[in-house]
């Protein structure tokens, strides 16, 4: 038996990168996975590829999110990774850049625990839900006021709902990963990707099988006595 045999997992933003590595882990694992991205296309090919299902969703409207919760009777995981980045000095940022940060990774994070936790906490069935935070929401990153605050943001949030849900047999955890090889992060330039590589004791950046097989720990009952926490993947980084 497989560790989600029998679970349905919905993950946002799962059309590709860290999000569609840990739908493909989840779908090994047993799990029957929902996959929602903004592209709709994008998100049917990907959850295609794993016998699941892909509808759009954008995680900052509400109605998308009960959409997406409602493509399956049952909800036993969600996981909240959509995200953007609008990076920008504090000089030179828009309001325009901060406010859809803002709403993608905090609204949307909050969107999702809220609409999960609801029908969980109806079916009486427990749950788990895994918010993707991110380490430059423990220490800031330049260039990045907009970012840094909403990934902070996504722990209190997490911390807050583990409070409230616990009693209903809903954990709520976070992952903070830091430098994840994705097609955003292969982007850089050569001399920003040099020294972040400086700062990481394992001398590595991480792969998104890294940070999905951490998804799948704090999924399943492996961690069945962890509500509230967050888990760094960054090779040691800022420790
Ligand atoms: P990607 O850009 O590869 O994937 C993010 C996905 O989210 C995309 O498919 C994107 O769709 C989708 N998305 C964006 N906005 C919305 C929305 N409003 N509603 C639904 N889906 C949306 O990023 P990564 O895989 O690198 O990142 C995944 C998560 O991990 C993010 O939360 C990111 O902040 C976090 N993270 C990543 C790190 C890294 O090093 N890569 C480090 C730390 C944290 P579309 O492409 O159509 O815009």
């Amino acid at each position: 038996m497989s560790l989600l045999t029998g679970r349905t997992a919905v993950v946002t933003g799962g059309a590709q990168g860290i999000g569609f590595a840990i739908a493909q882990r989840f779908a090994a694992e047993g799990a029957e996975v929902i996959i929602g991205d903004l592209n709709g296309d994008a998100a049917a090919r990907a959850a295609d590829e794993l016998g699941g299902l892909g509808i759009a969703c954008d995680v900052t409207d509400a109605s998308d999110v009960d959409t997406l919760l409602a493509v399956v009777p049952n909800v036993d995981i969600l996981v909240n990774n959509a995200g953007i980045t609008r990076d920008a000095t504090l000089r030179t940022m828009t309001e325009d850049q901060f406010d859809q940060v803002i709403a993608v990774h905090l609204k949307g994070t909050w969107n999702g625990v809220r609409k999960a936790a609801a029908l969980m906490r109806e079916r009486k069935s427990g749950g788990a839900i895994v918010n993707i935070s991110s380490l430059s929401g423990k220490v800031g990153m330049v260039g990045q006021t907009n970012y840094s605050a909403a990934k902070a943001g996504i722990i209190g949030l997490t911390k807050a709902a583990a409070k409230e849900l616990a009693h209903h047999g809903v954990r709520v955890n976070a992952i903070a990963p830091g430098l994840i090889r994705t097609a955003m992060t292969e982007a850089m330039p050569e001399k920003a990707w040099d020294q972040k590589m400086a700062e990481i004791p394992m001398g590595r950046a991480g792969e998104i099988d890294e940070v999905a097989s951490v998804a799948l720990f704090l999924a399943s009952d492996l961690s069945s006595y962890m509500t509230g926490t967050v888990l760094e993947v960054t090779g040691g980084r800022f420790m």
